[in-house]
């Protein structure tokens, strides 16, 4: 959810998107559907991030695949500077696809092993410029010192490199081709600590340096907290709640960010937090609760919370929550548009 204003300088809008994988179940082989991402709605503008958080098998991965159009949607659309992404012809596509790069969570998995580390950066640009040798050579150590990797390593193969340096590579190999969006899924979950905080702190200073607006896909808040200036909440494919980073850590409305946020362990053994703990599993998306999804799980569950799926209201400046206890508010220059 996003005010006009921001809607109005959006690079990326995210309309109505769903993706359903039909899947067969049982001994008769019976086929369901498993409502993977189901309604989603948000924007992302010029150099902001917009962090999405919940946990494993919302949809937020698969939300990230559609909007780098690695799968089609089953309805809704992406659009990138106005313009639906998924209706363009391959060749049309390509200038979008430079502009939207991705950064995934296990950098080995997704680095060709066989390749050295200067020509998994140099791919994506040869691909998009043409270049001598030379100057591609030139622009991939000049891609190495930014992301602080050294040009020595240039020869290297990935298996040479530790975990929180193969990241690096992929962060540059993403860079190569100047792009606006990098959709970062999960880019620091499989790093040690220490590490996570010095590829969070170069992806920040990357943001400044080249104006670049991130999707940024994680399900640890702190990491999310320092690194977003929004943050959306997703359950079971869709959004309940999406505001600016400081209202949702301090004034979140949704009883499933609630229960987030208490989960967060807390350092300090002599502070102890009156805790919402979640009880019951994450229902299977291929049935989902009728209803609020969240109606199974929420300490306060309402009859009509059965049966009618609320609507996302605005309940803050810049604050949108689905949540039928939630009042709207009437806040002026604002406007309900995406999300
Ligand atoms: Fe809980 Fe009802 Fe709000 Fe859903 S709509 S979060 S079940 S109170």
């Amino acid at each position: 959810m996003t005010t006009a204003r921001e809607n109005a300088a959006a690079l990326l809008e995210v309309r109505g998107l769903c993706k359903h994988f039909p899947t067969q179940h049982g001994w008769l082989g019976r086929t369901q559907t498993v409502r993977a991402v189901d309604g989603v709605n948000f924007s992302i503008s010029g150099g902001e991030t917009l962090g999405l958080v919940g946990e494993s098998g919302c949809g937020k991965s698969t939300t990230g695949k559609l909007i780098l159009r690695l799968q089609d949607p089953t309805a809704g659309e992406v659009l990138w500077n106005g313009q639906p992404i998924h209706d363009l012809s391959q060749s049309a596509l390509r200038p979008v696809r430079r502009e939207l790069q991705a950064v995934f969570q296990d950098p080995y998995a997704s680095l060709n092993p066989r390749i050295r580390a200067a020509d998994i950066v140099a791919e994506p640009l040869r691909n998009y410029e043409a270049m001598s040798a030379g100057q591609a050579n030139e622009r991939v150590a000049a891609l190495f010192e930014r992301v602080g990797l050294r040009p020595d390593q240039m020869v290297k193969y990935p298996f040479e490199f530790s975990g929180g340096q193969r990241q690096r590579l992929g962060i540059a190999r993403a860079l190569s081709v100047q792009p606006k969006l990098i959709v970062c899924d999960e880019p620091v979950s499989a790093l040690d600590v220490s590490v996570q905080a010095q590829v969070i702190n170069l992806l920040m200073d990357l943001q400044q340096q080249f104006k670049l607006s991130y999707l940024f896909i994680a399900h640890d808040l702190a990491v999310v907290e320092h690194i977003s200036h929004r943050v959306a909440v997703m359950y079971l494919g869709r959004i309940v709640e999406i505001a600016p980073k400081r209202t949702i850590f301090t004034r979140p409305q949704h009883p499933y960010t609630e229960a987030l946020l208490d989960a967060v362990p807390v350092p300090d053994p002599l502070v102890r937090k009156n805790r919402r703990v979640l009880t019951g599993d994450v229902p299977s998306p291929i049935n989902p609760p009728s209803g609020c999804h969240f109606h199974t799980r929420c300490p306060y569950t309402e009859e009509r919370c059965r049966v009618e799926s609320p609507a996302m209201r605005q309940v803050a400046p810049g604050q949108f929550v689905a949540c039928h206890l939630r009042q709207p508010v009437s806040i002026k220059h604002t406007t309900d548009v995406s999300a």
